[in-house]
């Protein structure tokens, strides 16, 4: 019998979690959700709406006018983010939305709104979810935690090289800014759980890393 789990992703910004998290979501035909995006689409909201965070934290209803969708692309293949019906895929990822993404996520009452959102989505299993306190909070049952990282430097040369019009120096400093926000806040911190597998992949290829995490994946659902 197929057995169905959830996988928790947890681990420093940029470190290649959310490709990896959509690579194993392939191969074993479950539903991939980036958590980060959904962060994201809340910041974008606001930053659009010139709502800050005082006035969010003084008025929380204002996130029930935030619908974030998770639609499939047929030519690529894989799920775009959609806020309030407008896909938002790339929006989200720009430096505007990455500087203001962590003291947004920082917010208990926007927490809970997607942690509940999370968990609903993980209810029937089957769910590769990647994020910071997947592992944590959102998913604390989840049969299979990881928690990848890599250094600061192999982290910048990657997203340099996804990224136009930024300087590398920008860059490390946005990561290691969010490495130390998301490790310190009060709210879910950024942490390795207990039953996480650590994987440093500095020097793995996403090849070699899918394999070795593919067998953890089959020792688990196998029994
Ligand atoms: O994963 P990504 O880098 O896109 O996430 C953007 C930001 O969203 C993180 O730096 C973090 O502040 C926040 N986040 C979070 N909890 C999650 C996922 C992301 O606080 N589960």
């Amino acid at each position: 019998m197929d057995t169905k789990i959830n996988i928790a992703i947890d681990g420093h910004s940029s470190c290649g979690k959310g490709t990896l998290a959509k690579n194993i979501a392939k191969e074993l035909g479950y539903l991939f959700i980036d958590s980060g995006a959904m962060y994201r689409a809340v910041t974008l909201y606001l930053l659009n709406e010139g709502i800050s965070l005082e006035e969010l934290n003084d008025d929380p209803a204002i996130l029930g006018n935030i619908k974030i969708d998770f639609v499939l692309n047929p030519e690529k293949k894989f799920f775009e983010t959609y806020l309030n019906q407008v896909n938002v895929e790339h929006e989200i990822r720009n430096m505007r939305v990455s500087k203001y993404v962590s003291p947004v996520s920082t917010l208990k009452v926007v927490r809970d709104f997607l942690v509940k959102k999370q968990q609903e989505i993980g209810q029937n299993k089957g769910v590769v979810m990647d994020g910071r306190d997947i592992g944590s909070v959102v998913f604390p049952d989840a049969e299979l935690k990881l928690f990848i990282t890599a250094s600061l430097k192999e982290r910048t040369l990657r997203r340099f090289s996804d990224l136009k019009n930024v300087s590398m120096e920008e860059i490390e400093r946005n990561l290691d800014q969010r490495d130390y926000d998301d490790s310190n806040r009060e709210e879910n911190p950024l942490v390795q759980s207990k039953d996480a597998i650590l994987i440093d992949n500095t020097n793995l290829s996403k090849k070699e890393q899918l394999e070795l995490i593919l067998g953890y994946c089959n020792k688990v659902i196998l029994g």
